[in-house]
């Protein structure tokens, strides 16, 4: 099993999906970073009435922020804002070892459950969500006054 969540996240990190900023003045950019490790994330989220149309991502940082950033892409992508402020929290659960919701969640970010053993890297996994999750935060919040 280890072995296998291993693979996937080798995979998001060396594959990166929707990695890469675009030029777009629509798009909602958002910088964080994480000084323990050295991680640096710019999202950039495309919304459209409600609707998360895309999310790309660029930044430097280890293997596990980056693949993180990867799957984070994707499990939000199609989804209304609702359900991704819903995604990011059942991801944070995972992240801390506590029971999640697999069904919402992207497959692929099961892989990080084994995370949660080592406390020091929880912040390297969950930058691109924080990210994220201000920038659907400030959305959700600027719709209904
Ligand atoms: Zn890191």
């Amino acid at each position: 099993m280890q072995e296998l969540y291993r693979q996937v996240i080798m995979d998001h990190y060396k594959y990166p999906r929707n990695k890469g900023l675009i030029s777009d003045s629509k798009a909602l950019m958002i910088h964080l970073n994480n000084p323990t490790c050295g991680d640096e994330i710019t999202i950039q989220l495309f919304t459209e009435e409600g609707n998360i149309k895309k999310v790309l991502h660029e930044g430097s940082g280890c293997s596990i922020c980056c693949a993180s950033a990867s799957v984070m892409s994707v499990a939000l992508e199609k989804h209304t804002i609702k359900e991704g402020i819903q995604i990011i929290s059942e991801f944070y659960e995972l992240i801390k070892g506590m029971p999640y919701n697999t069904d919402i969640l992207f497959k692929d970010a099961v892989a990080f459950s084994g995370v949660s053993q080592f406390p020091a890297r929880i912040k390297c996994a969950t930058l691109s969500w924080k990210a994220v999750e201000k920038g659907l935060q400030s959305i959700k919040e600027e719709s209904h006054g």
